[in-house]
């Protein structure tokens, strides 16, 4: 473990995340955050470049034309904070207690935001001559519905043949201290939104009706009893949920005409969203009900196989924490979705993600000022 910090406020990194802390940059707007990041990159020799996509705000900033490149990845936009009467404090002024820092975007991700950045400018400083080139990719749309944001950026990349080589992805991915879990890849996800029809009637002529809840309870109870897969070495089995199930017309004598449903499947690399797809149809058909299913896929699984990215990430997070974490694939989905595709391996570390998206959000001091140290640790083993 590194010395303890003097006064850890003052560290660069901590006045950062103040500085970004106090911007309101709710879903989707970057609220200036952006321009604070850019000016600190450009007097590394950045080439800082805006992506403005609709009222999403997005920053890809790079430093030398060389391969390999490695990115760091994240988003300055935050949850809405939610009740306010909740809060102890102001969701956008950093308060300091108990060497905690609450604020809304202290945890998810404003502080691995700032422990990106002077993290790049301690290594620069050290090495301005560093092998490769380093580059950032940042969002206002992660938390929202995710369109004009990562994805489009990595569109134009590839667009212009700008490849990546490896990405670290600042989100909140320790569970309980900091470096106890790093993502190597998420499930997908994939949702269904249901509709079964049938004939609405009075509750005491059955044969004049057709109930579609009785219709569609025995395939419900197949899809919850089918073991998917048993996942693999990297991903928990595929997890199917009903997240919603409606139907009746509110009153007691009247079987209802329609049900509708809802339900989501988290999955592993076991298998493709097709698969599923053609696999949930079977079902619902050997039923013989008429129903109308249509699907929302929010993301594909990735995963990044162990190689210098990851190794380089474990190392750093040992050094600096003495831990050896724990590479999961759990968790919701993150823009990694939109990064891995491209060929480019990802991983998230970042600080512990207990209060994210809560009232009281908060982060542990010193986990800015590990966390930084992490970051530049991956720097140094993978571009010196
Ligand atoms: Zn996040």
């Amino acid at each position: 473990m590194s010395a303890p910090f003097e006064d850890q406020s003052t560290h660069p990194a901590v006045t950062l995340l103040c500085d970004l802390i106090k911007r309101r940059s709710v879903t989707p707007d970057d609220a200036g955050c952006q321009d604070i990041l850019a000016e600190r990159l450009a007097a590394l020799g950045f080439n800082c470049e805006t992506m403005q996509f609709d009222d999403v705000t997005n920053l890809w900033a790079r430093r030398g034309s060389e391969t390999p490149v490695l990115c760091f990845a994240g988003h300055t936009d935050v949850v809405p904070p939610g009740n306010l009467d909740e809060w102890e404090t102001d969701p956008f002024e950093p308060v300091f207690r108990d060497g905690l820092l609450y604020a809304r975007g202290s945890a998810d991700m404003k502080s691995g935001l700032a422990a990106m950045i002077v993290a790049l400018e301690e290594f620069i400083d050290e090495h301005p001559g560093h092998r490769g080139s380093l580059s950032l990719l940042i969002t206002s749309d992660e938390e929202g519905r995710a369109r004009d944001g990562t994805l489009r950026v990595m569109d134009t990349l590839t667009a212009r043949n700008e490849h990546i080589d490896w990405c670290v992805l600042g989100e909140p991915s320790s569970q309980h201290q900091l470096g106890d879990i790093v993502r190597i890849g998420r499930r997908g996800s994939l949702s269904g939104m249901l509709t079964v029809r049938g004939i609405q009637g009075h509750v005491a002529y059955p044969h004049l009706a057709d109930n579609p809840i009785g219709k569609f309870a025995p395939v419900l109870a197949e899809l919850h009893t089918i073991e998917w897969d048993k996942g693999n070495d990297y991903f928990p089995p595929t997890s199917f949920q009903v997240v919603d199930v409606r139907s009746g017309v509110g009153a007691p004598n009247v079987t209802p005409g329609e049900l509708s449903a809802r339900f989501n499947f988290r999955y592993s690399t076991e298998w493709d969203h097709e698969g599923l797809q053609s696999r949930v149809h079977e079902i619902f058909d050997s039923h013989a009900i008429e129903y109308k299913l249509d699907w929302h896929l929010s993301g594909k699984p990735f995963l990044t196989k162990p190689g210098v990215l990851i190794d380089a990430i474990s190392e750093a997070v040992t050094e600096e924490t003495g831990l050896t974490p724990e590479l999961s694939t759990g968790g919701g989905t993150s823009d990694g979705r939109f990064i891995s595709p491209a060929g480019v391996d990802v991983v998230e570390v970042g600080p512990v993600n207990e209060s994210i998206h809560k009232v009281n959000e908060h982060v542990k001091v010193e986990d800015v000022i590990h966390l930084t140290r992490i970051y530049k640790r991956i720097i140094e083993e993978l571009l010196l």
